[in-house]
């Protein structure tokens, strides 16, 4: 705003100073005139490396889609699929302005050197199953310690998640021994969990109880538990897990393409002090990585079930795309303060979106897409400016040759 101009002092990774006009000399200065900053967005679950499927396969009922498409291409993935496909995840999140993202997938080390090497932050999960099989639950827990060991040789910028991948694919036996690996090792642990009906039902008839209070049963609820969906939760289960410190990640654009369901009892979470985080899911239930779509769907259709225009805000969903993401992984980032982590995009204001500029959080939320970012800082450096990111051509031939030749190649 003219005559209203402040600065932002970054020096290595954190925000050191802001002011009007400060009397510091910079080594680069960007000019912020007619943008707007906001912290980087928290993409709190996703499975990156999807994009590789994205648009194959779309519009099939979730058992064929997975039994006929998803896993058996999955089963022939190599590291340089996940490799690729995890640099086009990232392009496309930087692109739109997210500047840390909580994954879990399969072939950790290729992921993690696609962060590293794209400059993101990331939670990275490595997906756990041991179909109730004792022998796939011992090489479960040796791929967890592998894997925590593995995540030591990379930057700060990477973090490891424990990655049980739902109730009904691993057993209650791993999950505690997870939850003790995780307590031990002071890592997150990220699950998918009460996303559609099938799955509640399922638990009522396999262990007697509906998911949250099968965990509570299994004693691995802690502030340490990342819940993908959330979607079939009772008031008295919101409470259990607000208790214990665990965070919700609410997937819009997932639930309603997958039609797991809609009615994400946000209100009641917030009341209840269970902290949300939002994120996209993969690229093959969502299509794309889009946080400001991901923050429009989850406003509208927040209103839409509840019938009430007031619910779900744009300044609240603003907040739980950034700095509920943070908290949820004890990251000092998630908003502009001194201190805290420069993990920051300017919004170009140049564009209709924001004109007029009544409420910019507003325009952000209802207006935009991921497309009005214009710069991505992230630990400090720059990622993305004037909408370019290097390398970005040879990153969407090459992934997509890959997903073509991947789909083609015969079934393992
Ligand atoms: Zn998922």
């Amino acid at each position: 705003m003219n005559g209203n101009i402040t600065d932002v002092y970054i020096q290595g990774n954190r925000i050191k100073e802001i002011g009007k006009q400060l009397e510091v000399k910079a080594e680069q200065v960007i000019d912020g005139r007619k943008k707007a900053l906001i912290p980087g967005f928290i993409n709190a679950h996703t499975h990156a490396a999807m994009t590789l499927f994205r648009g194959f396969g779309d519009d099939m009922p979730l058992k064929a889609w997975l039994e006929d498409k998803i896993w058996p291409n999955e089963a022939k993935l190599t590291s340089e699929d996940v490799y690729w496909g995890t640099k086009l995840a990232c392009l496309e999140m930087i692109k739109s302005g997210t500047t840390t993202f909580f994954d879990m997938y399969h072939k950790f080390g290729a992921s993690a050197k696609a962060v590293e090497e794209m400059g993101l932050r990331a939670l990275l999960a490595g997906a756990c199953f041991d179909h109730f099989n004792p022998e796939l639950r011992e090489k479960g827990k040796q791929a967890v310690k592998k894997l925590y060991t593995e995540s030591l040789s990379f930057s700060d910028r990477i973090q490891y998640a424990a990655g049980p991948h739902a109730i009904y694919t691993v057993s209650g036996e791993l999950l505690q021994w997870i939850h003790a690996f995780a307590e031990e090792h002071q890592v997150p642990i990220h699950l998918h969990l009460a996303e559609t009906e099938v799955e509640v039902r399922d638990a009522l008839r396999q262990f007697g109880l509906t998911p949250v209070r099968y965990l509570h049963r299994l004693g691995i609820l802690s502030p340490r538990l990342i819940l993908a969906h959330g979607l079939y939760v009772d008031d008295e289960e919101i409470q259990i897990l607000a208790d214990h410190g665990v965070t919700v990640v609410h997937n819009p654009a997932s639930n309603m393409k997958l039609a797991s369901g809609y009615r994400f009892k946000y209100r009641e979470m917030q009341i209840a002090g269970l902290r949300v985080a939002l994120g996209t899911d993969g690229c093959s239930s969502s299509n794309n990585l889009d946080m400001v779509e991901a923050m429009k769907l989850a406003s509208l259709l927040g209103k839409a079930w509840r019938k009430d225009p007031e619910a779900v805000t744009a300044k609240e969903i603003f907040q739980t795309a950034t700095l509920s993401g943070a908290e949820a992984i004890g990251l000092k980032g998630g908003q502009i303060a001194e201190g805290y982590l420069a993990d920051l995009c300017l919004v170009d204001l140049n564009i209709p979106a924001f004109a007029p500029n009544h409420d910019f959080v507003s325009n952000l939320v209802y207006a935009a897409n991921g497309s009005c970012i214009d710069t991505v800082i992230c630990d400090g450096k720059i990622l993305m400016q004037d909408r370019k990111v290097p390398g970005e051509d040879e990153i969407i031939e090459h992934a997509s040759k890959l997903a073509y030749q991947l789909v083609v190649k015969p079934n393992a």
